[in-house]
C-alpha cells in the first residue's frame, strides 16, 4: 500500500448549508465525525487481481466503514435502492472515464472502487475519505438520500481522480479548481446518460437533492452560478461566477464552493461554444488539462485556464474566449497583477522553478539596501511586466518576481523579458543575496 498524504475534505454539502439544516456547528461536527473515523481508520481493502470493479457497503445506519459488502461488480439489483442507485452510478461513472477518456478507474490503473450507503443516521452529505466513497440517506426533510442524483456521486469520484492526477490542494483557488473540475465531470455524466448535447444540458448539479418542500432547483448552477436555490430555511445561494465578484474569505476552505462558480460557468459556456457531447468536447479538454502535467497543485484559475487553451487544440479560441468571458485571461484583472507605480521598494524575491531536474532556487535582496542604480531599474522594469499565462516548455524553467505587499510575477522562460532575464541573472546568481 502506497502510504496516503494527509487526506482532503471533499464533501457535497458545504458547511454553511449543513450549519443551516442541522443548526450552528453542524459543520464542525461533520469534520469531527470524519476525523474521528479517520483516527480509525481500517488500511485499504486489499482486493484480489481480478476481482469486482466496484463493490458497495451498507454501514447500517453506523459510521462504522466500510460495513458489509452487500453488492458487487456483476450481481443483481438487491431491491435497496440507496445501494442500487450507487451500483447503477459507479458502473456509468466508470464507463464514462473509460469509453471517453480512456481511463481506468480512478487511479488510472483499475482500483476496486468501494462504496458505503446508508451511513450515519439522516445524514446530509456524500465524500470521498481518500479511499472510498460515502453516501448518507439525508434528513428526509430538506434532503434526499446522496444517491439519488447520480452526479453526486460523479463528483465525489472525480475528488478521486483529481487526487491521483493534478492534485489540486484544496483551498483558494486551486480549492476551487478542485470543486469545479469535480462538477465538471459529473455534469458530464448527467448529460451523458441523458443522451444530452452540451446545448441541451440543465447545467444543473445536485438537481433532486433537496426534498420537494424546498425552493431549490438544485445545488449549483454552473450555468447561472448564485441562482441554483432561494430558501428561507437554506438562504439564497451564494455562488459567484465572474472574477468581479471573488469572495475572499477563509472560511469553506477559503471559499472552495463559492468561488467553484467561476470555473464552472467557463466550463459551461467551454461546452456549449466546442459543442457535441460535453464529455466529448471541452470534457476531453479539461481532462486532457487536468492529466497533461500543465497544471500544478497549486494552481490558480489563471494557470488552470492556460493548460485547458493549450489542451483545446482548434478550440483554443473558443475556450480562451469562455475564461475571458468570467474575468480569467488575458487582460483580464485575474491575470494582470497591479505593477508598482514607480520604483518598487521592499523585499524582492525571485524563484526559478522547474527544469529538467525540477529544482528550485529561490534568492531575495532588499531594494532599498541596493547601492546599484542599474539593478534598481531593471527591478522597476521586471516588475512592470505582467503575468504570462502561456504554460512553460517541457524543461523550461518559471520565474516568479515578488515584491513585498505585491502579487507575484509569474513568467515562463521563453517569455521572459530582457529586464527580467537580467535582474534573475544578477539576483539568482550572486550568493550574497541568498534568502
Ligand atoms: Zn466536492
Amino acid at each position: 500500500m502506497t502510504p496516503r498524504t494527509p487526506h482532503q475534505r471533499c464533501t457535497f454539502i458545504p458547511p454553511w448549508l449543513a450549519d443551516r439544516v442541522d443548526g450552528p456547528g453542524a459543520a464542525a461536527r461533520d469534520e469531527e465525525l470524519r476525523a474521528r473515523r479517520g483516527a480509525t481508520a481500517r488500511p485499504a481493502q486489499a482486493v484480489a487481481p481480478g476481482g469486482p470493479a466496484w463493490t458497495v457497503h451498507d454501514a447500517g445506519s453506523s459510521t462504522t466503514l466500510p460495513g458489509s459488502a452487500v453488492r458487487a461488480a456483476g450481481e443483481p439489483a438487491t431491491g435497496d435502492v440507496a445501494v442500487d442507485e450507487a451500483a447503477s452510478g459507479i458502473e456509468a461513472t466508470l464507463a464514462m472515464y473509460a469509453d471517453a477518456l480512456g481511463r481506468s478507474s480512478y487511479d488510472g490503473a483499475g482500483a476496486p472502487v468501494s462504496l458505503t450507503v446508508h451511513y450515519g443516521q439522516g445524514y446530509d452529505n456524500a465524500f470521498w475519505d481518500g479511499t472510498q466513497l460515502v453516501f448518507g440517506d439525508g434528513d428526509g426533510r430538506v434532503f434526499e438520500r446522496f444517491t439519488k442524483p447520480v452526479d453526486v456521486l460523479a463528483h465525489e469520484f472525480t475528488h478521486a481522480v483529481i487526487e491521483s492526477t493534478a492534485g489540486l490542494v484544496y483551498e483558494g483557488q486551486s480549492g476551487a479548481l478542485n470543486e469545479s473540475v469535480a462538477d465538471v465531470f459529473a455534469a458530464c455524466l448527467k448529460q451523458r446518460l441523458l443522451g444530452q448535447e452540451a446545448g441541451e444540458g440543465d447545467w444543473l448539479i445536485g438537481a433532486g437533492i433537496f426534498k420537494p418542500s424546498v425552493r431549490a432547483r438544485a445545488l449549483r448552477d454552473m450555468a447561472a452560478p448564485g441562482t441554483a436555490y432561494d430558501d428561507p430555511e437554506l438562504g439564497a445561494d451564494p455562488q459567484v461566477g465572474h472574477m468581479d465578484d471573488y469572495i475572499e474569505t477563509t472560511e469553506d476552505n477559503g471559499g472552495v464552493h463559492l468561488n467553484s462558480g467561476i470555473p464552472n460557468r467557463a466550463f459551461q459556456l467551454a461546452a456549449v461554444a466546442v459543442g457535441g457531447a460535453s464529455i466529448e468536447g471541452a470534457g476531453r479538454i479539461w481532462y486532457d488539462a487536468l492529466v497533461g502535467g500543465g497544471v500544478p497543485a497549486s494552481a490558480d484559475f489563471a494557470t488552470f485556464a492556460a493548460a485547458t487553451v493549450a489542451a483545446a487544440g482548434e478550440h483554443a479560441d473558443a475556450v480562451r474566449e469562455a475564461w475571458a468571458q468570467v474575468g480569467v485571461g488575458p487582460g483580464s484583472r485575474a491575470q494582470v497583477p497591479e505593477p508598482p507605480a514607480q520604483q518598487p521598494t521592499g523585499r524582492l524575491r525571485v524563484e526559478r522553478s522547474g527544469g529538467f531536474a525540477g529544482r528550485t532556487e529561490t534568492a531575495e535582496l532588499d531594494i532599498d539596501e541596493v547601492d546599484d542604480d542599474e539593478l534598481r531599474g531593471l527591478a522597476r522594469d521586471a516588475l512592470a511586466v505582467a503575468s504570462r499565462s502561456e504554460l512553460p516548455k517541457p524543461d523550461m524553467f518559471v520565474y516568479t518576481f515578488t515584491l513585498e505587499g505585491h502579487d507575484p510575477v509569474r513568467v515562463p522562460e521563453q517569455l521572459l523579458s530582457a529586464s527580467q532575464s537580467e535582474l534573475a541573472r544578477r539576483i539568482l546568481q550572486s550568493g550574497r543575496f541568498d534568502a
